[in-house]
C-alpha cells in the first residue's frame, strides 16, 4: 500500500505557521509527502527543505488573492497540491500547516477493519485491500447476487436466498467473532446497507426492520466492548418505498446512539 500525505504553506516563517512540525508529524505513515509552497516573501522553501527527506516533495506555485472568497484560493492551491501526488498512491493524507497527529494515533490509522453488511458483496474493499494486511475486510451477502464472480474478502460469508433475521444475526455474529480474533482493528468501518431488507428490490435476502436494527447494534456492540471505534456509513437501498429504505439507514443511526449511551 502506498500512503501520500500532502499539504499548502506559504510565508511560513514570517506567520510562524508550525508546518514542519505538522509534516514530521505524519510523515512516519507516508511513502510520500507533497507540499505546494506558494511565492512567499521568506524562506518558507528552506524552511521545508530542512526537514531532509528524501518523501518530501515540493512544488511551487503562486496563489490567486483573487479568489479569496468563500475559500476558493486555499481550495485551488489543495488541489494543486493533491493532483501532483502520485496516481499510485492508495491514501491520501491532508494535514493543514498548523495541524499535527499525535503518534499515539498512528496505529489507529494503520490497522483497520471493514464490515460491509450491503447485500451485494464488497468487492471494492476486498479488491483493494487484498494483499494488505493492515486492513481487515468482512462481507456478508447474497450469495446470488452481484458481483459475479466475487473477488475474495478476508471473511466471505454467503447467505442463500431468502435468508431471515435469526439465520442472518447468527452468521455475522459468527463471522465477526472469528474475524475479530484473527485482527483486533483499531478502527472499524461499518457499512450498513438498506438492502438485505426483505422488501427491497435489487436483494434477495428477508430481513426485516427489526432484523437490520438488530444487526446494526450487534456490530455497534461489538466493536462498543472492544473500545474499537466505529464510522458508520449509509449503503444501497432499493426498498419499494424510498421511506423504507430512509427508515433502515435512521435506524442504523439510532441503534449506534444507543449503544454509545450504553453502560458498559
Ligand atoms: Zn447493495
Amino acid at each position: 500500500m502506498k500512503v501520500s500525505g500532502f499539504t499548502i504553506v506559504r510565508n511560513a516563517v514570517r506567520f510562524d505557521y508550525p508546518v514542519k512540525e505538522a509534516i514530521l508529524s505524519i510523515l512516519p505513515l507516508c511513502d510520500e509527502f507533497v507540499v505546494a509552497v506558494g511565492n512567499s516573501d521568506d524562506d518558507t522553501f528552506g524552511l521545508i527543505n530542512s526537514i531532509g527527506s528524501g518523501k518530501i516533495k515540493i512544488i511551487r506555485t503562486v496563489w490567486d488573492d483573487t479568489v479569496r472568497d468563500g475559500g476558493r484560493t486555499f481550495a485551488l492551491e489543495t488541489d494543486k497540491a493533491f493532483k501532483a501526488v502520485s496516481p499510485d498512491a492508495d491514501w491520501a493524507f491532508y494535514i493543514q500547516a498548523d495541524e499535527v497527529i499525535h503518534e499515539k494515533y498512528h496505529g489507529a490509522i494503520r490497522t483497520a477493519m471493514v464490515v460491509d453488511t450491503d447485500v451485494h458483496q464488497g468487492n471494492g474493499t476486498a479488491a483493494i485491500f487484498g494483499d494488505d494486511a493492515s486492513v481487515f475486510t468482512l462481507s456478508i451477502h447474497q450469495e446470488n447476487n452481484y458481483p459475479m464472480p466475487k473477488p475474495p474478502s478476508d471473511e466471505d460469508i454467503g447467505l442463500a436466498d431468502g435468508t431471515r433475521d435469526q439465520e442472518y444475526l447468527d452468521a455475522l455474529e459468527k463471522g465477526l467473532l472469528r474475524s475479530l480474533k484473527k485482527m483486533t482493528p483499531d478502527l472499524i468501518f461499518y457499512v450498513g446497507g438498506a438492502d438485505p431488507y426483505r422488501e427491497d428490490q435489487l436483494g434477495g435476502l428477508a430481513l426485516t426492520f427489526e432484523g437490520l436494527q438488530k444487526r446494526d447494534r450487534l456490530v455497534f456492540e461489538h466493536a462498543r466492548r472492544r473500545g474499537i471505534p466505529v464510522a458508520s456509513t449509509l449503503a444501497g437501498g432499493y426498498a419499494r418505498r424510498v421511506a423504507d429504505t430512509v427508515r433502515i439507514h435512521v435506524n442504523t443511526i439510532v441503534a449506534a446512539r444507543d449503544v454509545a449511551l450504553q453502560a458498559l
